[in-house]
């Protein structure tokens, strides 16, 4: 048994105990038992987003749901955070169970880490100030300064395909790329829609737009520690049993409303859960 099975079956073993105990089996005994470590963001509104103690977004709603097919409630899970450069270096060393962070399943990441899923589909795009008109696509980045984060393949596609005419500021989180646009230190910044749907409607206090006009696809896995192909299925089939009872619908509708973004009808919800990479390909 690896060290997460052993955690699921005394997990699930727990509950059964205690249940028995109550003399009812009621699966809302809560138990302090084993827990489960979720590397998560957290500053990403509607995705991953940590306020005072409570956790929120879609990314969350998918750990919480998988956690529970696993045996785990609320009050089990430790969530990390995960920022995107850290992603890989916490599940080698085993600082986290699993990990759902807006993470794109990459031929490079699967070298290093496995992943179950995909459980969505984005596509990158640009955050601009609401009343900025010369940007309308990444082309008229040339001679702009852009914001990406470390260790996304965001800041990878911008290099490969714009670097040569645009003035990239690397940063290591979202809430520091909105700062720096809201205060026009830089004049975009660069990452999956729905991360910036999130963050213009939370944190954009009516300045801010997003283009609308993605130019990549982003299939978001759960990260696992390489060669865990057992947890793998596992997630798989809670992944499934979250679309098809209708979870992930209502959960996506939940997080995404009032921000004004809609996702990839033809992508999502995902219906093939085969690790699927992303389409480094940009599209203009
Ligand atoms: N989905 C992209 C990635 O995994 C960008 C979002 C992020 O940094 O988490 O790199």
């Amino acid at each position: 048994m690896n060290r997460l099975t052993k955690k699921i079956f005394a997990a699930v073993l727990a509950v059964v105990s205690l249940g028995a105990l109550a003399g009812c089996g009621s699966s809302t005994v809560e138990t302090s038992g084993p827990k489960i470590t979720i590397g998560i963001k957290f500053d990403q509104p509607g995705v991953g987003y940590k306020e005072g103690d409570s956790y929120s977004g879609f990314d969350v709603d998918v750990a919480r749901y998988v956690a529970k097919q696993l045996g785990y409630s609320e009050k089990q899970i430790v969530w990390k955070e995960a920022p995107s450069a850290q992603r890989e270096a916490l599940l080698q060393n085993g600082d986290v169970d699993f990990i759902i962070a807006s993470y794109s399943i990459t031929a490079d990441r699967k070298k290093v880490v496995d992943f179950a899923g995909p459980y969505f589909v984005a596509g990158q795009d640009l955050l601009v100030r609401s009343d900025d008109k010369s940007i309308t696509s990444a082309k008229d980045l040339n001679g702009k300064n852009l914001c990406t984060v470390s260790g996304s393949t965001s800041a990878q596609v911008i290099k490969d395909n714009f670097a040569k005419s645009v003035q990239i500021m690397e940063l290591s989180g979202y809430a520091e790329c909105v700062t720096a646009l809201i205060s026009g230190t830089v004049d975009a910044v660069t990452t999956d829609d729905i991360i910036l749907a999130g963050l213009a409607h939370a944190k954009g206090n009516g300045l801010l737009k997003v283009l609308g006009k993605p130019f990549t696809k982003e299939t978001y896995g759960i990260g696992v520690k390489k060669g865990d192909s057992q947890l793998v299925t596992t997630i798989n089939a809670a992944l499934k049993k979250m679309v098809s009872d209708g979870t992930w619908q209502k959960d996506l509708t939940k997080e995404t409303g009032g921000t004004g973004y809609t996702p990839n009808k033809e992508w999502n919800p995902p219906t093939k859960f085969n690790a699927e990479n992303s389409d480094e390909t940009v599209r203009q």
